[in-house]
C-alpha cells in the first residue's frame, strides 16, 4: 500500500512542570488540530517523575513520548546553579537526541524540531536532518526581548568578553526594567550561567521561527515590535500562540479537598496562595505570610511547601522526603485559629480548577509564567510575589504594563528581603477591597475576555498556530524535511 506517511514533529522539552505543561498543550494542538505525528522528547533528571507523569497523563494517545537516557553531571561543582545544570544537561544529551531523531526518520519525514528554552543547542541537528528548527518559548515576548538585548550588547565580542546589560533596561512599550528585576543569571556578566545565556541567545537568530506562550493583547507593544522585525528580517517570526493552559485539568483529582472546600465558600471571597512547583519561603517568611493572611481578615487557600532552610527560594530539583510535613512549620496554633476561613494544603492543588472556581477572588503568586497565564485566563488579579528565575521580570510586567497585579515591597534584609505581615495584609486588602485594587480587578476581567478571544475561531493565537502549521506542511512540499 502507498499510504502517505504522516509528517513528524519532534518537541524537545526542558525539565520541569513549567516547561512540560505548555509543551503538552502544543503537542495536543499539533496532533489533534493539524494532523502531525508528534513525539515529545524529555530529559532524565532535574524534575520530579511523579509531577511529570501527572502532566503527561493528559497527552492524547496519538502523541508519542520518549525519554533520553541519563547523562552524568557529577563533575560540575555542587553550587553551579539551576540554569547551568539545565544547559549542560541539554548539551550532554544531544548525542542521544541525534540517535532518537535518526531512528524517527525511519517512520516518516521529520518536518521540524521544536526546541524549548535551554534547548536551542539542538537547532543544528534540525538543520542537519533537513528539518525546520523552531523554538517554543514558554514565557513572554518581554523575555525574548531581553535575550535579544544580550546579543546586541555583545556584537562581535568573543566568548569570554561578557558585558553587563544597561541599568535600567528599556523594553518596548515599557517598562524600564530595573536591574533588580532582571531574571536570575542576567544581572551580572560574571555569573557562570551568563555565558550560556549569551550563546543560547546567539542561536535565536538562526531559528526558522518562534512560538511564544503569550497573546497579542497581553503584550501589545511587544507583539507589534516583533511583527515589524520579522517583516524587516531583523529577527525570525515570533508567533504568539498562547495562552496554553492545561485543558485536561478538569479531570485532575482533588486529593487535597480544595475544590470541595471552595464549594462551601462565598463567591469571590478566597485568596489563593501558591509559589509554584519550586518556590520555597524561609521559615521566618512563612511565619510572616501566615500572620499576614490572618491579619487581612480574608478567606484563603494556601498551598504550603517545605520551607527553605538555607535561604534559597528555589527548591527545584529537591524531592521532598516521605516524612516531611510542611504544615509543621506553620506558626503555633495558626491552622486552628484560621480553620473557619482558611485552608492550608500540602504541596499541590489542582490550580487551574482553583483559579476558575467562582469562590476564588485573587492569587498571591510567585509569577511563574504558567501560573500567570492561568490567572489571566481566569480573570483573577494577583499579588505579585516573585522569588527566582524570571519571576521578578514577570512581576514587573504584570504590575507596570498589563496592570493585573499589585506588588508589595520587600524590606531590604538578607539576600531576598522580607515581606512583613503588615505589608502582606495591606496588599491583600487593597487587592480585595481597595480603589487601586478595583482598577487591577477590572483589568483582570478585561484580560480574561482578551485571552478568550485569542483562541476563538478567528482569534489571533489560533490564527498564528494555523500559520505555523501551514509553514511546516509547506516545508515538506518544498523539499524541507528529511525523508528516510
Ligand atoms: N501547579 C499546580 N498545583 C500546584 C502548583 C503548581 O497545578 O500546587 C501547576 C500550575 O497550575 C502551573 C505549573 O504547575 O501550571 C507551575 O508553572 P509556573 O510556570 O507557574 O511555575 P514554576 O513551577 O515553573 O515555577
Amino acid at each position: 500500500e502507498n499510504l502517505p506517511s504522516q509528517q513528524q514533529v519532534v518537541l524537545f522539552a526542558s525539565p520541569g512542570a513549567g516547561h512540560l505543561i505548555p509543551l503538552v498543550e502544543l503537542a495536543r494542538r499539533l496532533a489533534m488540530d493539524h494532523g502531525f505525528a508528534v513525539t515529545l522528547v524529555m530529559l532524565t533528571g532535574m524534575s520530579d517523575p511523579a509531577n511529570d507523569a501527572a502532566v503527561l497523563s493528559s497527552l492524547p494517545s496519538s502523541v508519542a513520548t520518549a525519554v533520553l537516557p541519563a547523562v552524568s553531571l557529577d563533575d560540575l561543582p555542587p553550587d553551579v546553579g539551576f540554569g547551568t545544570l539545565m544547559f549542560e544537561l541539554v548539551r550532554r544529551s544531544l548525542p542521544h537526541l541525534r540517535a532518537l531523531m535518526d531512528g524517527a526518520s525511519g517512520r516518516g519525514p521529520v518536518t521540524a524540531l521544536v526546541c524549548d528554552f535551554f534547548g536551542t543547542a539542538a537547532l543544528p541537528l534540525a538543520a542537519e536532518l533537513g528539518a525546520l528548527g523552531y523554538v517554543f518559548f514558554p514565557n513572554s515576548f518581554a523575555m525574548i526581548s531581553i535575550m535579544r538585548h544580550i546579543v546586541e550588547i555583545h556584537g562581535d565580542a568573543a566568548p569570554g568578553e561578557y558585558r553587563d546589560l544597561p541599568d535600567p533596561l528599556p523594553l518596548p512599550g515599557g517598562p524600564l526594567l530595573r536591574h533588580a528585576d532582571l531574571p536570575d543569571g542576567f544581572r551580572e556578566s560574571e555569573d557562570p550561567v551568563y555565558a550560556y545565556l549569551v550563546e543560547e541567545a546567539r542561536r535565536y537568530g538562526r531559528a526558522d521561527g518562534f512560538l511564544v506562550n503569550s497573546f497579542e493583547e497581553l503584550e501589545v507593544a511587544m507583539a507589534d515590535m516583533f511583527k515589524r522585525d520579522a517583516e524587516d528580517g531583523a529577527f525570525p517570526p515570533v508567533y504568539p500562540v498562547g495562552p496554553f493552559v492545561r485543558s485536561s485539568s478538569g479531570d485532575e483529582a482533588d486529593e487535597s479537598g480544595c475544590l470541595e472546600w471552595l464549594d462551601r465558600q462565598p463567591e469571590g471571597s478566597v485568596v489563593y496562595v501558591s509559589f509554584g512547583t519550586g518556590g520555597a519561603l524561609s521559615v521566618e517568611q512563612t511565619a510572616e505570610l501566615a500572620a499576614g493572611l490572618e491579619m487581612s481578615g480574608h478567606r484563603f487557600l494556601w498551598v504550603v511547601r517545605m520551607p527553605s532552610l538555607d535561604g534559597n527560594p528555589c527548591a527545584l530539583g529537591t524531592i521532598p522526603g516521605d516524612k516531611d510535613d510542611p504544615l509543621a512549620w506553620l506558626p503555633e496554633g495558626f491552622v486552628q485559629r484560621t480553620s473557619g476561613r482558611g485552608l492550608a494544603v500540602v504541596a499541590w492543588a489542582p490550580q487551574v480548577r482553583v483559579l476558575s472556581h467562582p469562590a476564588t477572588a485573587s492569587f498571591v503568586s510567585h509569577c511563574g509564567w504558567n501560573s500567570t497565564l492561568e490567572s489571566v485566563a481566569a480573570g483573577v488579579p494577583m499579588v505579585a510575589w516573585p522569588l527566582y528565575a524570571e519571576q521578578k521580570t514577570n512581576a514587573a510586567i504584570l504590575t507596570e504594563v498589563t496592570g493585573v497585579a499589585l506588588r508589595p515591597a520587600a524590606r531590604g534584609h538578607g539576600q531576598y528581603g522580607l515581606v512583613t505581615r503588615e505589608v502582606i495584609a495591606a496588599a491583600v486588602r487593597e487587592l480585595m477591597e481597595g480603589e487601586e485594587g478595583s482598577a487591577v480587578r477590572g483589568r483582570a476581567r478585561e484580560l480574561r475576555e482578551a485571552s478568550k478571544r485569542a483562541w476563538s475561531p478567528e482569534g489571533s493565537s489560533r490564527r498564528a498556530m494555523g500559520e505555523v502549521a501551514g509553514k511546516l506542511k509547506a516545508a515538506l512540499v518544498n523539499g524541507n524535511g528529511s525523508t528516510a
